[in-house]
């Protein structure tokens, strides 16, 4: 398929996904066994599409890294098991690691808590013309945290300063963080692998089961499934509160891993083909040099 077809269809692929305001979003209106019209016999078609999706992706992070002028910052949220992991495994399989980005934030440090919430992520954020993937980030502020208030108690912040004000007040800092990161050419883009409670049992299940994935599995986590609905309360105030134009919120079916996989090589397509990336363009000068250099080396 050409590219400029296969870019067109990423982005159509993606928008039922795509929440760009999120007054009006509800977590009810995306079903986590959503596959679209795509069925299970069309999973191996599917994989060569995301391999196609793949080797796409790769030439556009190549413009991206010579152009050196933009970044792409793309973070995961999701519940435990639901398959982040794997989806930044396979989505950025096919690019060079060199331009390429990937932290994990888990419980902060008696140093990150030294300051304020933002600052450890600040100092992972990408470099111009690479890829920057947080898997988990400063949005656990208004989960976790949110849903263990004692979390919260812990933060060493002035008590006058923590009201009941204080998630919105979060949700204001963040959108005003991601503008100023947009404003500057960062592009931003957020992924929330949207998990049934059923489907992370089953995973869960198969961790205990599967010596292979034993490792995986900690008892934290399928305590943490109590909290469910708190989670998905906190999940939808999130993505309400947080969606944009311009560093939108991709809520992705996560019951079936392959469509998962599909959605966020789409949604990353779409996001590196509108920055138009073109390789720098060398000046008379360089094509001197180059001419010259010829010469030499014949
Ligand atoms: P894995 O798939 O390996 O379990 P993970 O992302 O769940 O990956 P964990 O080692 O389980 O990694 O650690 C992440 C934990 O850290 C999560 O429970 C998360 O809620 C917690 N965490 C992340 N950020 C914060 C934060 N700002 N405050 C408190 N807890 C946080
Ligand atoms: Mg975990």
């Amino acid at each position: 398929m050409k590219k400029k077809e296969s870019i067109k269809r990423a982005k159509k692929f993606v928008k039922p996904f795509r929440i760009t305001d999120g007054k009006d979003f509800r977590l009810k209106h995306i079903d986590p066994t959503d596959t679209l019209n795509l069925k299970s016999e069309d999973k191996p078609r599917a994989k060569e599409t995301l391999q196609d999706g793949i080797e796409l992706l790769a030439e556009l992070q190549d413009k991206l890294y010579a152009q050196d002028r933009w970044s792409v910052l793309l973070i995961f949220q999701a519940m435990d098991a639901a398959g982040k992991d794997g989806a930044i495994k396979h989505v950025m399989s096919g690019i060079n690691p060199q331009g390429c980005q990937v932290f994990s934030f888990k419980a902060p440090t008696s140093e990150d808590l030294d300051h304020d919430y933002m600052w450890r992520c600040m100092k992972r954020l990408p470099e111009r013309g690479r890829i920057g993937i947080f898997n988990r980030s400063y949005y656990e502020e208004t989960l976790v945290v949110r849903v263990h208030e004692e979390i919260l108690a812990k933060q060493k912040l002035p008590e006058k300063l923590v009201t009941k004000n204080i998630w919105d007040e979060r949700f204001q800092d963040i959108r005003n963080f991601e503008k100023y990161l947009s404003r500057n050419g960062t592009v931003v883009r957020k992924f929330f692998l949207h998990v049934s409670k059923e489907e992370q049992k089953k995973r869960f299940l198969e961790r205990i089961d599967n010596p292979e994935k034993n490792w995986k599995f900690s008892s934290a986590d399928a305590k943490e499934r109590g909290h469910w609905d708190e989670y998905m309360k906190a999940y939808e105030d999130m993505i309400r509160n947080t969606a944009t134009k311009h560093s939108p919120w991709y809520v992705v079916p996560a019951d079936n891993k392959w469509f998962t996989r599909l959605v966020v090589a789409a949604a990353v397509i779409d996001a590196l083909a509108s920055l138009e990336l073109e390789y720098p363009e060398v000046g008379e000068e360089k094509l001197i040099e180059l001419a010259e250099a010829k010469k030499l080396l014949q």
